[in-house]
């Protein structure tokens, strides 16, 4: 067939970030494009990921702002809070930017279906019972969370359950320790749930660096989150009153009223035909790409979460530009994956850019390392006893900074701009060059002159 001959040249599957923005750059390269979506345009980000967890976030905050306005002089009197409310107004908001994403789309001529697609052949779609053929299919499905395999799990819920619970739980357990358990336990503590944070593993935030596991459970426990690391799930019992008895394996119980699992995530490659077509996947479940994400069929590429590499919505989008470029432009548009920034919206904030103590040691051996841990002037008044820690990674040889971590406030803000330095190759002595802004948090970043640890 030749390439008229196809209905489209690319036929894009999810309505995520990923496949969105590739949709859009391709239509607007000239490409033919359709899209199809079977749940809601946005994907996972905007229904049920960073948009409604930043807005509850935002909303948890207000409960260390009103605490901490007495030390400024402020008699707050007596605060109420409105779980309905907050969700009507947040649903709301989710709603406008379905919206969005579908004006997006058709204003840049993509052709929407509002459904399951599978694929048939290296260029066949099926989708509402209808054959499509395209030059290209681009699979950006996305993933969802993983339960860990423990008797009575159906009692608990998920993510995507908990952006949607009817009432907010007087006592609940969140479970894991990367990304969505931390940010849930916070917005559950923020807005007035007892919780218990249950992590198998010895330090939260594996992967990140160590430091910021550490100091981040100890913020966590400040704030009033019983956070248990080293402890195992045994089962949950459903009782009577519908509270959830949940065993542990070293035999303690707690009653509570919800079970949120935050024990990670796996991608959507089921029921889409991928066997029968012969794109191949990963050890670990994702779809298997090559440096320009094409799968293991020459005509299908993948973008997103669904190749579980990072699963970053600014990852997402700018996987999918690349393919976009690649096949309907220049190519020009690149993705490196060396100092990806990324923030944990915990309370407080944990953000990192570039590599961990630990792996700068194996890859360098010869590294500083400058530490900062400190309460910031807000504090001093505030009465509050949440601290800031600064972390800088430095290779001794080149100079060049490998690493910054950071918890406290809107470390992800401060992060961002570190990031383009790292990007940049920024040195030791750059930063020594740069003047502070003060009085600031981030300032801090440019004024640590003292390593606390050399190798030998
Ligand atoms: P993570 O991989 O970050 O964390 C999963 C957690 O679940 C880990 O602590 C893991 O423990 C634990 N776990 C896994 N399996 C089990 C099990 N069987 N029993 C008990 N505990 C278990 O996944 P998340 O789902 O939190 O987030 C997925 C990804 O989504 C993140 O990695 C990130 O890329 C992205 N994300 C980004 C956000 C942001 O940018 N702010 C916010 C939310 C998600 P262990 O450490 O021992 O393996």
């Amino acid at each position: 067939m030749t390439q008229q001959q196809y209905d489209f040249d690319l036929f894009t599957i999810g309505g995520g970030s990923g496949g969105v923005r590739a949709s859009r750059f391709a239509a607007q390269y000239g490409a033919r494009v359709a899209l199809a979506e079977k749940q809601y345009l946005g994907g996972t980000c905007v229904n049920v990921g960073c948009i409604p967890k930043k807005l509850l976030s935002y909303s948890a905050h207000y409960h260390d702002d009103l605490r901490d306005a007495a030390g400024f002089g402020w008699d707050i009197g007596d605060t109420r809070f409105d779980w309905k409310k907050l969700i009507a107004n947040k649903d709301e908001e989710i709603t406008r930017l379905n919206g969005i994403y579908g004006d997006l789309l058709s204003s840049a001529g993509v052709t929407t279906f509002d459904g399951h697609a599978t694929i048939e052949d290296a260029h066949t779609v099926r989708v509402n019972g209808q054959r499509i053929t395209a030059r290209y299919i681009l699979i950006a499905t996305g993933g969802r969370p993983t339960l860990p395999g423990v008797p009575g799990e159906e009692f608990g819920i998920v993510s995507d359950d908990f952006f949607h619970m009817k009432e907010l739980p007087d006592h609940a357990v969140v479970a894991g320790g990367g990304y969505i358990a931390v940010e849930l336990a916070a917005i559950l503590n923020g807005l007035g749930t007892k919780v218990t944070l249950v992590h198998r593993g010895s330090q939260l935030l594996r992967g990140m660096d160590a430091d910021l596991g550490k100091f981040l459970a100890e913020e966590m426990r400040k704030k009033g989150i019983d956070v248990r690391c080293g402890t195992k799930f045994r089962s949950i019992q459903l009782k009577d009153d519908g509270t959830r008895q949940v065993h542990f394996e070293n035999g303690e119980t707690l009653d509570v009223n919800t079970v949120v699992f935050a024990t990670g995530r796996h991608a959507n490659t089921e029921n889409m035909g991928l066997e029968q077509v012969g794109v191949k996947l990963t050890p670990t479940g994702g779809v298997e790409v090559d440096a320009d994400f094409r799968t293991s069929i020459p005509s299908i590429f993948a973008v997103g979460d669904v190749i579980n590499r990072i699963a970053l919505t600014p990852v997402a989008l700018a996987e999918g530009m690349v393919v976009a470029s690649a096949l309907f432009d220049n190519g020009s548009r690149k993705i490196s994956y060396e100092n990806i920034p990324t923030a944990v919206f915990s309370h407080p904030n944990v953000a990192t850019v570039g590599i961990t103590e630990e792996a700068a040691r194996a890859k360098y051996g010869q590294i500083k390392v400058f530490k900062s841990d400190f309460k910031a002037l807000k504090h001093t008044i505030s009465g509050s006893k949440e601290r800031v820690l600064m972390k800088l990674i430095v290779d001794e040889a080149s100079d060049r900074v490998l690493g910054v971590h950071m918890i406290g406030p809107d470390a992800g803000e401060i992060i961002q701009g570190f990031a383009i330095a790292l990007q940049s190759g920024a040195t030791k002595t750059h930063f020594d060059m740069t003047i502070g802004i003060h009085p600031t948090i981030a300032e801090e970043f440019v004024t640590m002159r003292t390593p606390i640890l050399q190798t030998v």
